[in-house]
């Protein structure tokens, strides 16, 4: 915490998620946000789909999404129920179960496909995942393509003060325990379980931007007002901490950043500066720059 300021952050808003779609035949995802819409206001963060808790039977066809493009920023798919298997055109790739992270840079320019796994499409069960992406800044935009997988036991598991809960530390620090992603900007990405009936004080950086996605339950934000499943709750950057108080068990994937002051012009899978660098990417790609999937 910060002694200098010493203020809440206020809450700015409770955003709804939008309807549902399918991304592929894998994802049934909510639109949380995207660049188009809270880009500016939510930097870095550039969008964020939920796929709720969603049973698949039993299958023997390949479900999810066959190969794209990326270029500009980072994503990141968060497993919470199923098995994801990434595989891109740097020679990245793997599998990734309930409590696993997988953090890709497309920086200068990626070629991935994104399914489940061939086990979890075989036996079938609940899928629940996230998928956020992380915008990099200009000079970061032609980065080497990378990908780092986190797995559950490599994620610190901080408990929090009063047993209120535990912190998984994904990116970022939780008193003063840090977790494993490697970022180019200061971000903390956090999935936090509280339980019913207690509270919590979060801190945070003061002039960062600060949100989080309710998952499961319903959570108290401020003293003021109240978000359920899927309410994405955002506040000013001014400030250095909030505070959340459970009415029953709750999980919250909360996102924190620096924001990248810079222009935000986007098109599909493409997050560049200018619509000159997206006409660019679609260039590039087109001419196979970005890599092939063997
Ligand atoms: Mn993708």
């Amino acid at each position: 915490m910060n002694g200098k300021n010493g203020i809440m952050k206020k809450l700015q808003r409770i955003h709804q998620s939008s309807g549902k779609h399918w991304v592929g035949n894998g994802f049934p995802v909510r639109s949380v946000f995207d660049y188009n819409g809270l880009g500016r206001e939510l930097s870095p963060f550039l969008l964020l789909d939920y796929a709720a808790p969603h049973p698949f039977p039993p299958g023997s066809e390949k479900r999810g999404v066959g190969a794209h493009p990326h270029k500009g920023f980072e994503t990141v798919t968060v497993a919470y129920q199923g098995e994801l298997e990434h595989r891109d055109s740097s020679g990245g790739g793997g599998k990734i179960g309930p409590g696993d992270v997988q953090w890709m840079t497309a920086g200068n320019g990626i070629v991935h496909e994104e399914f489940h796994s061939a086990e979890f499409t075989r036996r079938g069960g609940p899928l629940q995942m996230v998928q956020l992406w992380v915008n990099l800044r200009a000079k970061d935009k032609s980065a080497k393509p990378g990908y780092q997988t986190l797995l559950k036991g490599q994620i610190p598991n901080v408990p929090l003060p009063d047993e209120a809960g535990t912190v998984r530390v994904i990116a970022g620090a939780y008193a003063g325990k840090k977790g494993p992603a490697q970022t180019f900007t200061p971000i903390n990405l956090w999935d936090l379980d509280l339980k019913a009936g207690k509270s919590a004080e979060l801190p945070f950086p003061d002039g960062h931007t600060t949100t989080f996605l309710v998952l499961n339950g319903e959570v108290k934000v401020n003293g003021e007002k109240t978000a359920g499943e899927g309410d994405l709750a955002i506040f000013e950057r001014t400030g250095d901490r909030i505070t959340v108080a459970a009415r029953t068990d709750t999980r919250l994937l909360v996102m924190d950043g620096e924001p990248i002051p810079e222009p935000i012009v986007g098109h599909g899978p493409f997050v560049m500066n200018s619509r000159a660098e997206i006409q660019q990417a679609f260039e590039d790609y087109q001419l196979g720059k970005m890599g092939e999937l063997d």
